[in-house]
């Protein structure tokens, strides 16, 4: 298969910083498209990869799944997309097509297993896949997304990842008008869900570690923050919400928010992969018929329902813009919980 070479930006190994390298993308087939990458957003999940947090981690490493760009060539066989279009793509760059998740849109739970825009296995080129810290990515034109023309560009970015990921658990757990939700973690996702909630129209809560976010959680829309290490505050919203969005990255007490939740209510986690500390207790949850779930991003047309959504009810990340040589500095601040609320990369700087 021909290919050709574009500049990214990756890591070697678990401890070395991103720098620039080549990578090879393949020439479109009839069904892919090619995309100049214009922006990409900067997710916890690219500094777990890049980390090898999660273990599994190949080097080198490319992350970015948060893509938005301009079409630059169009396979012969594809119809959605001509060259010039903007368009977007997540953490899914490929699916079966054929399993029962996929014949329903669920390509996140494909039981063949999705291929991940970055760190999945490379049906076409063997080896591993290199994410959006690139100037081009080549993709089934499946699972592209259209990108609403209303909205600005590199705000867009983020809700490729963090934006589909705190939509589909809201969509999926029925938040409307008369729900109240809440949200563990003001980072990238928190924000999102928080906006995403309000534009369902529930009532929201912020749950923090940090006083210091109270202002910005208002005016992204929260109706209430809690500060989540201050007890009084935590027993004042004992059996209230009908679902909680927890975005924290690491193992943490999910204990004090299951009591939180109403009768029947659902704490979804979607930051933390990994055995809880300290034990959950499921007293809570049998008394009040609570369930603890978990959810990972969504399928593409669910994706494509929430970039609509949030073109309709004009929503955006909020995003601090970086050049891709800053992407090590941002890591650092990823890790202080310092991001006002998404980092994004204008991929022209590589
Ligand atoms: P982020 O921007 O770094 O935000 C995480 C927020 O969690 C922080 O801003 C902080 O909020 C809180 N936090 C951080 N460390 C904490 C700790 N040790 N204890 C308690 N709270 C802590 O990260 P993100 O990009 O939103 O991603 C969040 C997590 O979701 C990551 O683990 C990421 O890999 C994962 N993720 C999952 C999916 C999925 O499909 N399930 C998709 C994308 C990302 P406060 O300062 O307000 O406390
Ligand atoms: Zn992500």
């Amino acid at each position: 298969m021909n290919t050709f070479t574009v500049k990214a930006f990756g890591t070697e190994s678990t401890t070395a910083d991103l720098k620039e390298m080549n990578i090879e993308r393949r020439e479109i087939t009839a069904t892919d498209v090619e995309i100049e990458i214009l922006y990409c957003g900067v997710c916890h999940s690219d500094l777990h990869t890049a980390r090898n947090d999660w273990g599994g981690t190949i080097y080198p490493a490319v992350p970015g799944h948060e893509i938005v760009g301009k079409i630059t060539k169009v396979g012969s066989e594809v119809s959605k997309f001509k060259v010039g279009d903007l368009a977007g793509v997540g953490c899914i760059v490929d699916s079966c097509g054929h399993c029962e998740s996929c014949q329903h849109d669920l390509e996140q739970y494909c039981l063949n297993g999705f291929t991940g825009t970055y760190n999945g296995h490379d049906k076409h080129l063997g080896g591993h896949t290199f994410g959006g810290y690139s100037q081009k990515v080549v993709v089934n034109s499946d699972h592209v997304l259209k990108v609403p023309e209303n909205l600005d560009l590199a705000a867009v970015a983020p809700l490729l990842c963090a934006g589909i990921t705190t939509w589909s658990p809201l969509r999926h757990w029925n938040v409307g008008p008369n729900s109240k939700v809440a949200v563990v973690g003001l980072g990238g996702l928190g924000h999102m869900a928080i906006k995403l909630a309000k534009g369902l129209g529930a009532e929201v809560t912020l749950f923090s570690r940090t006083p210091g976010k109270t202002e910005d959680a208002k005016q992204l829309g929260a109706d209430h923050v809690i500060i989540s290490t201050d007890e009084a505050q935590m027993d004042s919203v004992k059996g209230k919400f009908d679902v909680i969005i927890d975005t924290v990255p690491y193992v943490h007490d999910v204990n004090p928010y299951v009591t939180t939740l109403n009768i029947s209510g659902t704490h979804v986690l979607v930051g933390y992969l990994g055995g809880l500390e300290p034990i959950l207790n499921t007293v809570p949850m049998i008394l009040g018929r609570k369930s603890v779930a978990g959810s990972v991003i969504g399928g593409i047309a669910e994706t494509q329902e929430m970039l609509d959504f949030c073109g309709e009810h004009n929503i955006v990340s909020e995003i601090e813009m970086i050049k891709m040589q800053e992407i090590n500095e941002a890591y650092e601040r990823m890790l202080k919980s310092d991001v006002r609320y998404r980092f994004v990369i204008d991929m022209q700087s590589l």
